[in-house]
């Protein structure tokens, strides 16, 4: 019993190094730049806004990330769709995504509404362009495009599940972050 004991403490203890070596690893920065392959050294490490690479002297920077999403109306109602995955596994968000580096945004929020919900939309005006801080990749910018199905039908996905209409006093209090909650009141508040 007593070596149970000592021999689950080593391997406890084992493991608890071993997570934090991982957590280490997954909190540094890249470390080598992106045109030429070279070191950045003690820098990059470290949060950056850029850095300059000594070899090539290229700005090696970091940039803010880039989603588009559809506010799809349909009798004063909005569609959210419940996230199956990490970040914000079980809230509420808009069909969303990243937008592709050659891809117009407008198309993007098309793209992922058809991905995520199976419907065809239309966009109709331009929501809003929200900042975000909360995402755990970094800070970026959301795109919401109001929109109206035009084809398609709903149906779940392997990323999200239960597509819904809310009406405005129905919306549900779990918000996912990323953009998605300060989206989502703001189209509430259109209604005031
Ligand atoms: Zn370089």
């Amino acid at each position: 019993m007593c070596a149970n004991y000592f021999h689950y403490h080593f391997w406890s203890s084992d493991l608890c190094i071993a997570l934090l070596i991982l957590t280490r690893i997954s909190r540094m920065k890249w470390s080598y730049c992106r045109y030429c392959g070279s070191s950045l050294g003690e820098q990059a490490t470290e949060r950056r806004q850029s850095v300059k690479c000594p070899n090539c002297s290229c700005i090696d920077q970091d940039y803010l990330i880039v989603g588009a999403g559809a506010a799809i109306e349909d009798n004063s109602r909005l569609l959210l769709i419940r996230r199956l995955t990490d970040p914000f596994k079980g809230c509420w968000n808009l069909p969303a995504g990243h937008v592709d580096p050659d891809e117009p945004p407008d198309r993007a929020a098309v793209r992922e509404a058809r991905e995520e919900t199976g419907l065809e939309c239309q966009i109709t005006s331009l929501q809003g362009v929200y900042f975000f801080d909360d995402h755990p990749k970094g800070c970026g910018i959301f795109i919401v495009y109001r929109c109206a199905a035009v084809g398609g039908s709903l149906r779940e996905t392997d990323e999200a599940c239960s597509p819904s209409f809310f009406a405005k006093y129905e919306i549900p209090s779990n918000l996912a972050g990323g953009g998605h909650s300060i989206a989502i009141k703001a189209w509430q508040q259109s209604f005031a």
